[in-house]
């Protein structure tokens, strides 16, 4: 017997993976979620007028795991649901940063890489130029932070217009903080190995190897051929966990839901008592942990503290969502996927989507504020109320884009501890806790989006990636 602990997408994926490996026909498999809802964050609130996304809205179709995404969408059935949004679609070349109270296009082609585009003092390409004069710090650096990474390389406009921007929109999160290995992991090596992004570009642009194509799907080639940019699932992502909820419930896998796990007793390398909040108890072979990292803390602090410590140290961050709907029939904004804004504009909220831009089937104007993330305490501590935040909203969405009209309807939602920082040293972190684990033989695996990537794409792919290490 087998349980997974958390029903959002890495647990659902998890199912999906034993399934697809045939492992439940030898094991009895247990998914087991605290609330009454599958899918985790991923919350759509639909409509016959709009669809409100209230965690995540789009995926990216590109690399190993965009296209493994892919390739699972094909095999559940969803082919026929998904919106592409291609490379020439307004929502993929139009993204913006609001700074010193104007918005402002980020270059979308080549051209714009010759000329000054506020608010750059430059033109792009000089960046490029004091990457190659620049030379690589004193003695080997092991890790640093993405915005350090960025100034030292290309300058510091590049690091708070152009990066900074960009981390608070994937994690919501300080680049001061974050890793390089986060985004940058292969310039990073590159500029430790050969001195400079740009001489290891130069290097590795002959090494460069094609994707086996043979090993995609239909879906994921057409994702290719058609260059999409990201994509999104009709009427609400909410769609890919449901569909994986049936699937599982279809093949057995004993789903119960408002089961919160209070504690994990490892009694031997292959028996482990899984105790409810009831008091029940589950004796299973093996779990495969799909709750955050501090969630997880909490299950293991009494048999292993220094563990628990461990899984704790990886911080977490609050983001305020606000969706708004107009129902006006001329579109109250530019064509464009949003804007966001920069840490250094000092601003509590974090950046503005344009779903009636991005999302299918929407009568009207979307939008959907983001606020707060690593600086939602500064802004609201700890009791700020829902109206409160959209109040924020409200007036941001008014002086930034001048809509003076109230939404006919909103939604608000605090998401506590919502996303994790995989901040400096976070990988050198994730490899102690996995190296606990493995040489105690605990038989445990650790999924979801605390360990090997934040992203819809990484979730899926670490729950395939685990499945595979322990049965493949
Ligand atoms: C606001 C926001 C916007 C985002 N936008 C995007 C985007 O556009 N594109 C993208 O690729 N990614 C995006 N992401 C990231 C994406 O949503 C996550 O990567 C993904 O949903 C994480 O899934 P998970 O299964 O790891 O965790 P979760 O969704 O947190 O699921 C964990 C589950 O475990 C359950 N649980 C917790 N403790 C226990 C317990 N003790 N016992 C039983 N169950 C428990 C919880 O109730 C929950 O259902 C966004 C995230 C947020 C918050």
């Amino acid at each position: 017997m087998a349980a997974i602990l958390g029903a959002g997408l890495g647990g659902l994926s998890t199912g999906y993976y034993l399934l697809k490996h045939n492992i439940s026909s030898s094991l009895k498999l247990f998914l087991l979620e605290a609330t009454n809802n599958c899918g985790g964050w991923i919350k759509s609130l639909k409509t016959k007028d709009y669809v409100f996304e209230q965690g995540p809205r789009t995926i990216r179709p590109k690399g190993i795991n965009g296209l493994n995404t892919l390739n699972m969408i094909q095999d559940l059935g969803l082919s026929e649901h998904i919106f592409p949004i291609r490379h020439d679609h307004p929502a993929a070349k139009n993204r913006m940063i609001f700074v010193k109270n104007h918005l402002h296009m980020l270059p979308n082609n080549v051209y714009d890489i010759f000329r000054t585009n506020e608010p750059f003092s430059k033109p792009l390409i000089n960046a490029i130029f004091h990457d190659l004069k620049q030379q690589k710090p004193h003695g080997d650096l092991h890790d640093d932070s993405i915005y350090n990474f960025v100034e030292r390389r290309f300058g510091k406009e590049i690091a708070d217009y152009a990066i900074s921007p960009m981390i608070c929109g994937i994690c919501a999160g300080d680049a001061k903080e974050i890793s390089v290995k986060f985004l940058m992991r292969t310039l990073f090596e590159w500029e430790q190995t050969y001195g400079g992004v740009i001489k290891g570009l130069m290097r590795s642009i002959f090494k460069a190897k094609q994707s086996d194509v043979s090993q995609l799907t239909e879906l994921a080639k057409k994702a290719q051929e058609e260059k999409w940019n990201v994509y999104t699932i009709k009427g609400g992502l909410e769609t890919l966990p449901i569909t994986l909820r049936d699937f599982l419930a279809e093949n057995s896998v004993d789903i119960q839901m408002n089961t919160r796990v209070k504690e994990i007793e490892f009694v031997d390398s292959s028996l482990v008592n899984l105790v409810n909040q009831n008091g029940e108890s589950l004796k299973v072979n093996h779990v495969y942990s799909t709750v955050p990292a501090y969630s997880l803390a909490d299950l293991v602090e009494k048999q292993h503290p220094e563990l628990a410590k461990n899984l704790r140290s990886i911080p977490f961050v609050t983001v305020g969502v606000v969706n708004l709907y107009f129902p006006s029939s001329t579109s109250l904004i530019q064509p464009a996927f949003g804007f966001l804004v920069p840490p250094i504009e000092n601003s509590p909220i974090l950046g503005v989507v344009f779903d009636s831009c991005c999302i299918p089937d929407q009568k009207g104007t979307v939008l959907t504020v983001m606020l707060g993330g690593r600086w939602y305490n500064r802004w609201f501590g700890d009791g700020a109320t829902k109206d409160a935040l959209l109040d924020v909203a409200l007036q941001h969405v008014s002086s930034i884009l001048h809509i003076k009209e109230r939404p006919a309807s909103y939604n608000v939602n605090i998401l506590k501890n919502c996303i994790p920082q995989y901040v400096v040293g976070h990988y050198d972190k994730v490899e102690k806790i996995r190296k606990y684990i493995q040489d105690l033989n605990l038989p445990i695996s650790l999924i979801g989006c605390s360990y090997d990537g934040v992203g819809i794409n990484d979730v899926i792919y670490s729950a395939k990636t685990q499945v595979e290490h322990e049965y493949v």
